[in-house]
């Protein structure tokens, strides 16, 4: 039923700007999820949440990317649970493979040595999906054309109604990254993570800011403490990821071949180089946002912030998090001091 043009009310008025945020009132966005046909379900059940939390207002489109075709089954299993556009990608071999330094060999080994050192750790596909996540997602074609996105995964839960757009209110704020949950990473994953971070800090510090938040991993002692926002839940300017100094660090990293030797994810690297490349009032913790990912839960224990909830705050991992904590209290970390701590 469509209102005759002409006749709107001031209710109705007010209910179509609720309804519809005015145009303009948004950015050039996306929710993006890397997702597997076999995870039809749990990415059913995240997209609904979303969208009865904040997107069937708000309208943005999905950008579901795969290395396989995806199924008719998965498309008719998303299109019967949104209205809103959903855009279907493939990615490449050059976009779903090894490191061109990597020797397939010697990469198989280290899977079969860490088979039972951590989670993970034998699976050829995770490595590929976290290079995957930390150095292409956003060249991707139908990712590359958009200023912002928001990543979303299969079988998490969003439990707060999002009343306003958060991507707005980070471009109107400055802000480039936005995150819900912090925590610390397992290091046998990371093993020489921070040795070759250093290395390449060293070579490139005209990429560097003058001031970074690099405080939040780091300590006087200037190794890496394993803080790390939880990146299967972000929302990134994605000029971030695009600009020089971080392919230039994906580009190192890459090199190093430690997606395949060890296991490195994607959220320590987002992480360490948001902290590197952005200060502090460019990050922020959207504390508004209840949020699941299996393992960890974030609910606001703010009245305010609660009353528009269903969970609860007692559960929440995120203030009890020493990472979460150490994040409210760091201040910018100055760039020669930066320089100095990683010399030692
Ligand atoms: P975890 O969150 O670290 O436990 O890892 P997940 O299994 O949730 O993987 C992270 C994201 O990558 C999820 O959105 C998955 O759907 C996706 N993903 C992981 N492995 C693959 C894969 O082999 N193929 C595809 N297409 N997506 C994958
Ligand atoms: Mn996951």
């Amino acid at each position: 039923w469509r209102q005759p043009a002409g006749v709107v009310g001031h209710q109705d008025a007010a209910r179509m700007s609720f309804d519809e945020p005015a145009a303009g009132q948004r950015v050039n966005g996306a929710i993006v999820a890397l997702v597997r046909n076999s995870e039809l379900a749990g990415l059913r059940k995240s997209i609904r949440m979303l969208e009865d939390r904040f997107n069937r207002r708000f309208k943005y489109p999905y950008v579901l990317l795969n290395d396989k075709n995806f199924t008719q089954e998965f498309r008719d299993g998303i299109a019967s649970i949104t209205t809103n556009e959903v855009r279907y990608g493939i990615l490449d071999e050059a976009q779903w493979g090894y490191s061109p330094s990597v020797s397939p060999a010697k990469a198989l080994a280290a899977l079969e040595h860490n088979r039972n050192r951590y989670l993970y750790g034998d699976s050829l596909s995770y490595r590929f999906m976290c290079r995957f996540q930390s150095g292409m997602f956003f060249e991707h074609p139908l990712v590359r054309d958009l200023d912002w996105y928001w990543r979303l995964e299969p079988d998490v839960e969003y439990y707060c109604d999002i009343n306003y757009d958060p991507f707005v209110f980070m471009r109107d704020r400055g802000l480039k990254y936005g995150f819900t949950i912090a925590l610390r990473e397992d290091p046998a994953t990371i093993e020489s993570l921070w040795y070759h971070t250093r290395e390449w800090i060293k070579k490139n510090p005209h990429l560097l800011p003058e001031r970074s938040l690099a405080n939040w991993i780091m300590g006087t002692d200037g190794h890496y403490n394993t803080c790390h926002f939880w990146s299967n839940f972000e929302i990134v300017d994605l000029s971030l990821y695009r600009s020089e100094a971080y392919r230039s660090y994906f580009e190192h990293l890459d090199r190093a071949g430690g997606f395949f030797y060890e296991r490195w994810g994607d959220a320590p690297i987002h992480s360490i180089a948001a902290t590197l490349l952005l200060n502090k009032d460019e990050v922020h913790w959207f504390e508004d946002i209840g949020y699941k990912h299996p393992g960890n839960m974030h609910c606001p224990r703010d009245k305010n912030m609660l009353a528009r909830c269903v969970c609860d705050p007692s559960q929440a991992y995120t203030y009890r998090s020493a990472c979460q904590t150490r994040f409210g209290k760091v201040n910018n970390m100055l760039k020669r001091r930066l320089l100095q701590l990683i010399d030692e």
